[in-house]
């Protein structure tokens, strides 16, 4: 098993995890980009939003809904965080299994760069 955040999710390497069950784990980013910088992914592994199924629409709720609980459990439910999920070179994916950064503590700004 090749893929890191596979290897996260398996905890096979060290991560700050901030939640896990059977299908989803969400761990603080190594290289933060703001006070709130989580990261939440799939145990199983999917490349990108490409490779996305039908039967895999519960679990890409389940990490919607996952960041958006870890956001409001730290107190940016109100004033607003970012979510943002990269697909591929043009949107600077860099870790081939899917990941929804959650962003808050400061504001963002739109476009994004
Ligand atoms: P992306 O550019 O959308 O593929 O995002 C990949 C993210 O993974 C970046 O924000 C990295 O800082 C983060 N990252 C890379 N390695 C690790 C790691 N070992 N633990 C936590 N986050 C990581
Ligand atoms: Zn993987």
């Amino acid at each position: 098993m090749s893929c890191l955040f596979c290897r996260i999710a398996a905890g096979e390497i060290p991560s700050s995890i901030v939640y896990k069950d059977d299908r989803v784990v969400a761990f603080n980013d190594i290289n933060p980009q703001a006070p709130m910088h989580v990261l939440v992914v799939p145990v199983r592994h999917i490349s990108t939003l490409n490779d996305l199924s039908t039967e895999d629409d519960a679990l890409m709720g389940e990490i919607v809904r996952r960041g958006a609980a870890i956001a409001g459990e730290r107190g940016y439910g109100e004033g607003g965080y970012r979510t943002v999920l990269n697909c591929n070179a043009d949107a600077g994916q860099t870790v081939f299994h899917i990941h929804l950064h959650v962003l808050g503590g400061r504001s963002f700004a739109w476009p994004p760069g």
